[in-house]
């Protein structure tokens, strides 16, 4: 009798869930290889409707943050929670802590910290027994709100947890910038074998002491071998099948009662020089992190303008797009793909690293030679950083992206006007698309980090006028603007001040029709007005 309930019927259903308790926590507890003890729990929400039956988290999650729900699920699910502490501790029980998790949905709500705490208060749990869950798609394009976020969660004192770390692109970013306690590896997103084959080693990664002294618990294990294998690489802490599935509140209660319980601490060691003669053993967490839980990766050596790639992980060579061993790739010259023009955009972006000791970013084409296709050309973004220092040789890490169909993707749309696609390479234009249908605007990598906004913005453009991006005073002629265009006109263009400074924008809007002619979508764009002459 169980079925697939779709998202509208969750939605229809949410209320009445909630209310009769369809809605709930299992437990899966968290457990120390070395020593068999606990040292915590994380809490899973189940939904389990009387005519439906189960329905699976997989589903229902999704659905309910389309439908705007999954804050109050969450919310309702915290409070479950926290009455369960309370109840283990009436009953004289010695409680561990319960992670609980965040959706990435819930950083847009404002009050978020205030309410759980209001909640926790209110059933009086201490904080220590609630560990907060972040994952690192929250990050992706608002990093301000998951900073506040997490300031938050640390000023009220909750222990902050990073779930799925690995699963985006930019996780050693991500953990540089925040300030999360426990990280969480899940097995299931292992791209290689464990253990990996030998050769050259991840050198030391100077910045990354922070994330070395970083607990991290393994889950989605369900073997003794994978088990083992973390044990052997300094990660002890595993929750997973093996142990056990996620449980009812009286189930876990038992396991409480029948295994000794203990604290987590940091349980890895600490590398806090760089020592080039030195690589680490391929049987190490670093490893295991480098090979499978980051984006595209490479680290090599750069000394006065001569550059040596030690080593580089499959995502690399997958990123690239290119059939080739990592072994065929590192006795190669690195250079040789980028032309003259783009080692130098390279190297200088390598001296900045050098100089800034913080992250820089570089987007260069890359010609390759393929035996089937000719020549293809390639954009790659880089991130780079300075991880270690040996007299003038330099470490340096870099995880890349590849953009090409973005970068064609952005030429395409404004190859008839030449204009912008000579401001575009200019690194001067802003690009979004707006949505007619579901209000939707998605702006470009660039709005996103020089104007905080998030990867999509709802509602639009209210959001940006109620958050003083734009100013109020131009308003009623913006919307009018997409009103006009949402009607049916083919483009739109105005000058408009960004309320910060009041610096003048040229925005204009192209309409996209489907095969009726409706509108569709608008592509805008926002080039700085740097002289008026030029604007004819
Ligand atoms: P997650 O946070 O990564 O949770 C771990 C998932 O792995 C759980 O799936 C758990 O049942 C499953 N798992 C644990 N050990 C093993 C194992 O050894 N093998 C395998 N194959 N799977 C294992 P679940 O309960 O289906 O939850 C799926 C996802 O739904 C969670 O992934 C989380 O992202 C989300 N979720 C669950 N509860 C909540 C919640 O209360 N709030 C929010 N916002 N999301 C939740
Ligand atoms: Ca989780
Ligand atoms: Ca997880």
């Amino acid at each position: 009798m169980e079925k697939r309930m779709s998202t509208e019927e969750l939605a229809e259903r949410f209320d009445r869930a909630i209310d009769e308790g369809h809605i709930y926590a299992l437990y899966q507890p968290q457990i120390n290889h070395a020593t068999g003890r606990m040292i915590g729990a994380e809490a899973l929400m189940r939904w389990k409707d009387p005519e439906y039956g189960m329905q699976y988290p997989a589903d229902f999650i999704p659905a309910l943050e389309e439908k705007g729900l999954i804050y109050r699920a969450d919310l309702y699910l915290f409070e479950q929670i926290c009455r369960f502490q309370r109840k283990i501790m009436e009953s004289g029980l010695n409680p561990v802590p319960i992670s609980f998790n965040i959706s990435r949905f819930d950083i847009y709500e404002h009050d978020y910290v205030t309410v759980i705490e209001e909640i926790r208060n209110r059933v009086n749990v201490p904080v220590r027994l609630l560990r907060a869950e972040i994952t690192e798609s929250s990050a992706i394009g608002g990093m301000e709100l998951v900073e506040d976020l997490l300031s938050k969660l640390h000023e009220a004192g909750y222990v902050v947890e990073m779930d799925d770390f690995g699963s985006g692109y930019s996780s050693l970013n991500i953990l540089k910038d925040l300030s999360v306690d426990v990280i969480k590896l899940d097995m299931r997103f292992m791209s290689g074998n464990v253990g990996g084959r030998g050769g050259i080693i991840i050198s030391s990664m100077v910045q990354m002491t922070k994330w070395l002294r970083t607990p991290v618990i393994a889950e989605g294990v369900e073997t003794m071998e994978q088990a083992d294998y973390m044990k052997s690489i300094g990660c002890n802490y595993i929750q997973g099948y093996l142990y056990s599935k996620p449980i009812s509140d009286e189930e876990f209660t038992k396991e409480l009662d029948r295994l000794d319980h203990e604290p987590m601490a940091a349980a890895m060691k600490l590398v806090d020089t760089m020592n080039a003669g030195k690589f680490w053993s391929p049987e190490s967490l670093e490893t295991l992190i480098f090979s499978n839980f980051v984006g595209g990766a490479a680290i090599f050596t750069y000394e006065n303008g001569k550059a040596e790639i030690l080593r580089v992980n499959p995502k690399y060579i997958k990123e690239i797009g290119m059939n080739m061993n990592a072994h065929d790739f590192i006795d190669k010259n690195p250079w040789r793909n980028l032309g003259i023009e783009g080692k130098r955009a390279y190297e200088f972006a390598i001296k900045k690293a050098i100089k800034s000791n913080e992250e820089e970013t570089v987007e260069t084409w890359r010609t390759f030679e393929s035996r089937c296709c000719g020549e293809e050309k390639i954009c790659i973004r880089s991130n780079i950083r300075v991880i270690g220092r040996a007299g003038e040789q330099y470490l340096i890490y870099a995880m890349i992206q590849n953009i090409t169909a973005e970068k064609k993707r952005y030429i395409d749309l404004f190859d008839s006007e030449r204009r912008f696609r000579f401001a575009s390479e200019q690194a001067n234009v802003y690009a979004w698309e707006f949505d007619f249908r579901t209000r939707e605007m998605r702006p470009c990598f660039r709005c996103m980090r020089d104007l905080h906004l998030p990867p999509v913005i709802r509602n639009y453009p209210e959001p940006v006028f109620d958050d003083g991006v734009f100013p109020e005073d131009y308003r009623e002629m913006y919307y009018k603007m997409l009103s006009d265009l949402e009607n049916g006109a083919e483009s739109a263009e105005a000058v408009i001040p960004l309320t910060v400074g009041r610096v003048p924008f040229h925005v204009r809007y192209t309409t996209e029709f489907d095969e009726n002619g409706k509108p569709l979508k608008a592509y805008g764009s926002a080039t700085l007005v740097v002289d008026n002459a030029e604007e004819e």
